[in-house]
């Protein structure tokens, strides 16, 4: 027994001279070694909380130690690094690409093959004389035509002329058209607009670019539709039909309705000019679609320099029949 404590006394000595060895050196103690540490703090190391698992919200940041404590500042390092981030980008907008402008052959081929298909174009808009005309143009701005014919059908009944729209005035003539958009506006500058044609032309409207854009709610566009439907002048009006098919097909590419107006009124052959107006704006109604031009149906498509032409959608099956063929 005596034999057995002393050899039990140089083995708890031995394990204890090699953890202060170990401590010395910095290592950590081996598993073995016994737990020194009082109850009190073992509860203390119990109360720790848990890191979160992962997934689980991050817990907010720890407060800073009271009683005066100097806040931990992150290292020269660390700040370094936070200095020289790259800055946060954003996606950037798929690029539109370039198309090519089409040569003056190619202007002249484009609107032949649409003269084929539409020899006589017409304005869509029902009018009866210039002023009428003038109008239903003025009505025409950011809505379609078809709902402008609507509003002008009762309208026109109740007046036909500057003298009995200004009797009617803006809220007879708002009665009317309430149907389409930015309707008291546009009552408003119909009426003012007929005053100014009786006050400045006699009640009538005058085939001048510049007296046109003098007119309430009359700008560049409306004056050449008026001036190349009610008198033949050889404009082009550029609304956002013309806009897309000149710079989409390369008849007339430009970065404004101006630039595209200037661009197919130095293109377009002069012999075409005037009715080059309606084949755009119809083609760009019907067919060359904002959203999904119908390339597979265009007419035109071998003088077009648009590159993602669409291609002809699948057969459509026959009413009552399956997409699938049926299995035999
Ligand atoms: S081919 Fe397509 S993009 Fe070109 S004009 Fe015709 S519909 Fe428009």
């Amino acid at each position: 027994m005596g034999r057995q404590h002393k050899g039990q006394d140089r083995t708890r000595e031995e394990v204890a001279d090699r953890s202060r060895r170990r401590d010395k050196r910095g290592m950590p103690r081996a598993r073995t070694a016994p737990d020194t540490a009082a109850p009190s703090a073992r509860r203390a190391v119990a109360k720790t909380p848990r890191p979160p698992l992962s997934g689980a919200t991050p817990a907010e940041p720890p407060l800073p130690p009271a009683g005066g404590a100097k806040t931990v500042k992150p290292s020269l390092r660390q700040a370094e690094a936070e200095a020289t981030k790259p800055p946060l980008t954003q996606a950037k907008p798929a690029k539109r690409r370039r198309v090519p402008a089409m040569t003056l052959a190619e202007v002249r081929g484009f609107l032949t093959a649409l003269a084929a298909a539409n020899p006589a174009p017409q304005s869509e808009l029902d009018y009866s004389d210039p002023y009428t005309l003038l109008v239903a143009v003025v009505l025409s701005a950011q809505a379609t035509d078809a709902s402008v014919n609507r509003a002008t059908r009762t309208l026109f009944q109740a007046a036909a002329t500057p003298a009995a729209m200004v009797r009617l005035g803006v809220d007879g003539v708002a009665s009317h058209i309430r149907s389409i958009g930015l309707w008291q506006g546009k009552a408003r500058n119909v009426v003012a607009l007929s005053q100014a044609l009786l006050d400045q032309h006699g009640g009538a409207v005058p085939a001048d670019r510049e007296a046109l854009e003098k007119l309430p709610g009359v700008g560049r566009k409306t004056a050449n539709v008026v001036l190349n439907v009610a008198f033949g002048q050889a404009t082009m009006a550029v609304d956002t039909h013309v806009f897309r098919l000149g710079n989409r097909t390369g008849i007339a590419p430009g970065a404004t309705p101006r630039a595209v107006e200037d661009g197919l009124v130095r293109r377009v052959p002069k012999d075409m000019l005037r009715d080059a107006h309606h084949w755009l704006i119809l083609h760009g109604r019907y067919v060359c679609k904002a959203r999904r031009p119908e390339c597979w149906r265009c007419v035109a498509a071998s003088w077009c320099r648009y590159p993602d032409k669409t291609p002809a959608p699948a057969a459509a099956p026959a009413p009552g029949q399956p997409h699938e063929p049926a299995p035999a």
